[in-house]
Formats: structure tokens, sequence, C-alpha cells
């Protein structure tokens, strides 16, 4: 950005963008960020950085930075006074909760928020206004992931860490296309790749991707058929006696839906998926099937799985999850260096501030639940709050929340450092929807596609311009200090939260001089449970820390349930989010997507990522560098595909589902090339004629409530 040599200091952060958490250190010059180096003092990243962490800068003073509050008159959104803002906002929630009750509110928040925003909104919407009303974006990328930790294990969250990188031998990335969504956990497996001839590299993914690129073996196989396919790889393990016969006996069950089976039944329920069937199924060669279980089986070598939205983001999402996990258990590949089922994430604090805090709407902070009446009434003490307040019904999950503002039920919404407007599925109908309802949306840009529909829009501060903890993809708790002041009148989004709740009276709740004050308040909730959070002064000083931290000055922890790894386990293993303290290997069989192709809608339809943007692309479409590069997103079709319905490369395509229309440039053999009958495409797209999720669907899983993002059936045709 400019010479090293103008920064007067360097300020330690993490970078905003993805779930992997890279250190950065910002260099400040006469009160603005000027540079951005990695810090070589994280363990995430050892001083890298992709493409987007080392562009920062460019996001911070931009064209469309938000400067003053904008209240909605007469259709139009002009500047207002932040008094005239908030006492908008505190009148119209007032309103809404004295004639339709607290249900009638919500708030939609994020997994970029700080940890103490969060926490700050669960308090104010659970603990003062009394509904379970508070959902994020983190819903709609890893809802699965912690539906599936929590089933098979008991507690939320990978046991192990990208530590676990330089140890494997085999790596199985399934659903993940780490080369551009997590370019630097990608490079370290690069590494460890390169010169080690005996490690390996299994894909799996129904489109060949960048990351295939270091692949010895790639699963290209039909979308939607993942559980038959792991399933299968189980099948395998048992046939070919690769089972780790003490580990299965010693340290888990087996389940069928709610009922305990035994492992001869487990073998009966897994017979129906004998690769040689299973091949069909899944359009893969019987042969490969059982050479990928038997490299991932292999004995005296660390197997590592890594995945995200590829498994997550499916209407059998959670299954999916509990099939990899079964792999891992079945193999007594898991809690020992290098073995490890590992979910990656999307967003810089989607642990840290969504699942650890608990800000989704089944979820109270330190992986609690609002269903549980002594969950509630630890909670209610430390927030000082009456626990008969809190409601122990869970509240509107992200599809059901904007459902509600879209038939009426949800009166006023407030929308924090997202943009749903872009993101959500089926978008035609929750547009609508944001447009019914009083609409708050706290933000850093403006226009967006949800600020345009907005009733409210409070001007927040950006990253390090403010305070702050995020918490990675593999437990690191890390703090950011502010370097530099917010532009014009953008505030914190913890400001914002606090003067709100103080105009709807809950003022002494909210008595707090600074964020150290509010993560301490947090920090002991976390006290005991096993997901003990260190110290905000330590924080301060360190790169992260993985938790637990029990002991506040003490180490942190590298591999859960395992001794001599986690100090709550004495000996062998123990997966105590159980109570048995043994895991469970699930029988979950093979099931469609929502909605499969047929003559009308012949595609599978697929969404993604690409390394250069990121989500809705509000801060990377600000980078001239990257908006250079690529300025308008595209659909990747099959070679063949493209052949029969006289398609050729650049030309713009129609792409039509039963809800709504797209239209992109067709890439074929690109730097993504999908199996015949499936056609993807990046989200990150803001033209209107461009954006996919008009097209995709809202079907979700009815576990984890995450939607079917990676999956629908269109019909495409030349533009
Ligand atoms: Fe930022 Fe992710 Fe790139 Fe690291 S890999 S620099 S966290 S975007």
């Amino acid at each position: 950005p400019t010479s090293q040599q103008d920064v007067e200091q360097w300020v330690k952060g993490v970078c905003r963008y993805c779930g992997t958490g890279c250190g950065v250190l910002s260099g400040v010059s006469k009160g603005k960020i000027v540079a951005v180096k990695g810090d070589p003092d994280c363990a995430v990243n050892k001083g890298k950085l992709c493409v987007k962490g080392i562009l920062l800068p460019k996001i911070m003073d931009t064209e469309d930075r938000l400067l003053h509050p904008l209240i909605r008159k007469n259709g139009r959104l002009v500047r207002a006074t932040w008094d005239e803002a908030l006492d908008l906002v505190a009148a119209k929630f007032k309103e809404a909760i004295s004639q339709y009750g607290p249900d009638s509110v919500a708030y939609y928040g994020s997994g970029q928020n700080y940890a103490e925003e969060a926490y700050l909104a669960n308090k104010l919407f659970k603990g003062c206004i009394g509904t379970n009303n508070i959902d994020g974006n983190p819903r709609t990328c890893m809802a699965s992931a912690v539906a599936g930790y929590t089933t098979t294990f008991g507690k939320d969250e990978p046991m192990g860490t990208y530590a676990d990188i330089e140890q494997a031998d085999v790596f199985f990335i399934i659903g993940a296309n780490m080369a551009e969504a997590h370019p630097i956990l990608y490079s370290r497996l690069v590494d460890r790749k390169n010169g080690n001839p005996d490690v390996k590299v299994i894909v799996v993914d129904p489109r060949r991707t960048r990351t295939a690129d270091i692949a010895d073996v790639l699963l290209q196989f039909v979308p939607g058929t993942d559980l038959a396919l792991l399933n299968s790889m189980a099948y395998v393990i048992i046939e070919e006696n690769l089972v780790d016969r003490d580990f299965v006996a010693n340290h888990t069950n087996f389940m069928q839906g709610e009922k305990k089976i035994s492992f001869d039944e487990f073998k009966s329920f897994i017979a129906d998926y004998a690769p040689e069937k299973a091949a069909g199924i899944c359009g893969l060669p019987a042969e490969q099937i059982r050479a990928v279980a038997r490299l991932f089986a292999a004995k005296g070598r660390n197997t590592m799985s890594m995945w995200t939205m590829g498994l997550n983001q499916r209407i059998r999402g959670t299954w999916a999850n509990n099939l990899v996990h079964n792999l891992h258990l079945l193999t007594g590949k898991i809690c020992k260096p290098g073995n490890t089922p590992f979910s990656l994430t999307g967003q810089p604090s989607a642990c840290g501030s969504i699942r650890e805090v608990g800000a989704l709407s089944h979820l109270l902070p330190a992986h609690r639940v609002v269903a549980n009446a002594k969950h509630r009434e630890e909670v209610a003490r430390v927030w000082g709050v009456d626990p008969a307040k809190m409601s122990p019904k869970p509240g509107y999950h992200t599809i059901e929340m904007f459902r509600a503002a879209a038939d009426g039920r949800l009166k006023a919404l407030w929308v924090v450092c997202t943009n749903p407007g872009q993101s959500l599925p089926n978008l035609e109908l929750y547009r609508q929807g944001m447009e019914k309802t009083f609409l708050v949306v706290s933000e850093t840009y403006h226009p967006t596609r949800t600020s345009e529909l907005a009733d409210v829009v409070l001007p927040s501060a950006l990253w390090m311009e403010k305070e702050g903890i995020y918490g990675n993809g593999e437990r690191r708790t890390q703090h950011i200090a502010k370097a530099v002041e917010p532009p014009g009148e953008a505030k914190p989004d913890v400001w914002h939260l606090m003067e709100v709740a103080k105009r709807l009276g809950f003022e002494k709740f909210f008595a707090y001089k600074d964020t150290e004050e509010i993560w301490e308040e947090y920090r002991k909730l976390t006290v005991g449970t096993k997901m003990d959070l260190p110290p905000y002064s330590r924080l301060r000083k360190e790169h992260g820390l993985t938790w637990p931290v029990p002991d506040p000055d003490g180490p942190e922890t590298y591999i859960r349930y395992a001794a001599p790894y986690d100090p709550f386990v004495k000996e062998g293993i123990n997966f105590y989010g159980k109570p048995d303290g043994r895991a469970v290997i699930f029988a979950r069989p093979q099931s469609n997507a929502q909605e499969m192709p047929d003559s009308e809608y012949p595609f599978f339809f697929s969404t993604g990522r690409i390394l250069e943007h990121w989500h809705t692309a509000t801060m990377t479409m600000n980078v001239p560098e990257i908006k250079r590069a690529m300025p308008e997103m595209y659909v990747e079709l099959n070679a063949d595909d493209a052949a029969q319905i006289g398609v050729k490369d650049n030309d713009y395509v129609h792409i039509t589902s039963r809800r709504g229309q797209c239209r992109l440039k067709a890439k074929i053999d690109g730097r993504g090339q999908p199996r015949p009958g499936m056609a993807w495409a990046p989200f990150h797209d803001t033209e209107i004629s461009r954006m996919i999720n008009f097209v995709t669907i809202d079907a979700f899983d009815d576990i984890s409530k995450q939607p079917e993002y990676k999956i629908c059936a269109v019909k495409i045709e030349r533009a």
C-alpha cells in the first residue's frame, strides 16, 4: 500500500476476512492504516497473508463509508443525528414489544462481529427483552458443523487445531476448496506435502477445484451423494478389518436415530453401501472408493479430515458431519496429533462470537442452551437479570426469522455487520420481508443490498477502529487492538447496542467502561465449562491462545478430550461432553437433496467462493486491485454440457430455478470444472441481475436449520 518507512507504529490485530484467523500487524501513519503485514509471531500464518489480507488497508477509507446515521423519510434515506436515529429505533422496538410481545422483534448478527458485540446483543435480547430471536449468518455457513460435533461428541468445536496439518500424513478434504477459501491453511498443506512423498491428499468434490491441483486422488462424485460415499468408506473399513477395535469398544456407542444399536446392527445397516452398490449412486468407480478408504484407514499413519460449506450447506449437513466423524472413530484416528476431523470456518469470529458466545437462537454463552433451566439460571446470575424473564423456547433461526418478516409476524429487525439482502437463499421473498418490517441496519458501508432496504442505518466503526476479540476456527482466541479513530460519526457496534439498551430502560445492565469489562463478565460464564477462556489482559499481550485455558496464566490446549493435552482428562481419552464419555457412531442413510434435476430444470446448481472476494464483496469490491482482477462473477459449466446447450466461453447465460433467475458469463475449462450435469457460481456479485441467491433454495437441515445453498435444480439457456 505505501512505503513501510512511513509507518509510525505497527499495531497487532487479526485479518478481517476468513475463519483462518491470520495475525496481522497494521502500520499506522498520521491516523490512518497505510500498510499491513503478516504477524510473524502468530502461530496461524507465521507472517504470511493472502491477497485479501495484504490489501486490507484499502477497505478503510472508501467512497461508500457511512459517516453519519440515516433515517428513511418520504421513501428516502436522509441524514439524521445519532439521537434522532437511536430514539426512533428504541421507540419502534418498544412499540412492537408492547403491542405484539417480545417475539415480535429480532436481531441478526454476524461471525464478523467482535465477541463483545455478540455478547451484548445476546444479553439485551435474551436477558432483558426476553426473546431468543437472535441469530446470525454463521447459521448459513456452519450450523451443521455445530450440530455434527454436538451430536457426535456432546460438545461443539474441533478437538484438534491447525497444528495437526504439520503432523498428518493423509488429508481427506471433502466439500472444501481451501486453495481459494482458506489460502493460508492451504499453503500450510502444500508445505506439508512438498518434499514428503508419503503425504497423500484426497480431494472429494463434485467440481474439480484449485485445491485438487495437489491431490493424489480426486473423487468427483455426483452432487448430494456424500452420505452414500462416506458410508461406503465405512463399509470398506469394516469389511477389510481396518477398524481400531479397542478404540471402538472403549470410546464409542452406535446409534440409529435415538436408538442405541450394536456393532453387528451397524454392520447390517452399512451392508447397503458396499462400494459396488455405492458406485452407481455416487458416479465413481467402486475400486476408487475402496482405495480411498484404505488410504484413510492405513495403520500407522495420521489422518486429518477437513471440510466446510460443501458438507454443511445441505439439508442433511448434520448427517454428513456425523459420517466424517464416524470414519475417525471407527479407525481410532482421533485425539492424537495429526488425527482429527476438522471443520473449517468461513468467518473470522464465527466460532468466537457466535458459537462460543451463544449468539444463535437456541444457545447461551459457553455452549449452553436456552432450553435448559439450569443454564438459564447460570447465565441470568452473571447478567444480573431475572431468570424467569428468559425464555426456554428457541427463537427464530435464520430462515424462520426472515420468513416471519415476510409474513408480518416480525415487526422490527436489527441487522448488524452482515448483508442478508444479498446472501439469503430464495432472496426475492426475503428482500420483500425486509421491506415490510421496521429494519435497522448497523453498517460500515452504504448502500449495501441490505442497507438500501432499511428504515434506519447506523454507521459502524470498522476493524482496527475499535478494540475487541475474535475466535478463529481452531479455538484460538485473538485480540485486536484499536489502531485508528473511526471516520465521521461512525461508532463501534458495542456503543450502538448500549445506547439502544439505555433507551429501552436497561441501562443498569450495560454500565461497562470498556470492552475488557464486557469480556471479563463473559469470561466468568466460561469458567468451569471446559471452554475456559483466557483473561483480556493476557490476550492483549499474546498472539492468540487456543481454549480451554483453565489456569489464567497457564498453557493453551492443543487437543481436547485426550491426556496429556486436555487439562480435564487425567489419562486416556474421555469425550466428556457425553454422560458416559463415549462418542457416537451414527447409522445415517443416503438422502437426496431437496430439489433434484428433472426434465424442466435439468442441472444441479451449486454455489461458493473464489480467492479474490469475500462474502457479499462489500469490502473486497472496494479494493481496486481486487476489483480489476475480478470485477464480475460468472458461472462454471462442464465443457460437454456447454457444447450440448450451444454455449461458448464468455457467452452470457440465464440460470433459472423455480424461484428466480440470474444472468452470468459462462466459464468453461476455467479454474473450476464441474462434473457433467452441474453448474457452479460464486455468490459475491452485488449487481442485482448477477445475484445468484435469487435462484438458490431455502430448504434447510431439520437438525441444524442450515440452508441448502449447495444444491438446487436449474435450467441454463444462452442469454
Ligand atoms: Fe485473511 Fe483468510 Fe487470507 Fe488469512 S487466509 S489473510 S485470514 S483472508
